[in-house]
């Protein structure tokens, strides 16, 4: 057996986590992608409820329930500002306007 026989740490760093799905927060109001929620510890044991205001329309989506862990990501049109938690555990995404302009212009 050899003495370089070392666990890579990539093992370590990603016990746990999967390519879960991709659960994208719009716009209730004009339909603009808010945020990215994607799954990557589906096995966790928590429920989260998640809403995120709209930079265009002023509006936001509805509230969704992500079941296990998760990480927030940007879309092509907001970037993530701020999150409030409230006392029922409810996640409140600020956002603003991202990358491209919204509505699409195809
Ligand atoms: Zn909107």
């Amino acid at each position: 057996m050899s003495k370089l026989n070392i666990n890579p740490p990539r093992d370590r760093e990603t016990k746990g986590v999967v390519d879960g799905p991709h659960i994208i927060l719009e716009c209730s109001a004009c339909g603009v992608p808010l945020v990215d929620c994607w799954i990557t510890k589906p096995n966790f044991d928590i429920e989260t409820k998640i809403q995120a205001e709209c930079p265009y329309c002023g509006d936001h989506s509805f509230e969704e329930t992500i079941n296990g862990g998760f990480h927030l990501g940007i879309t092509d049109h907001t970037i993530l500002i701020d999150q409030i938690i409230d006392e029922n555990n409810k996640v409140f995404i600020e956002t603003a306007k991202g990358a491209k302009p919204w509505p699409n212009k195809q």
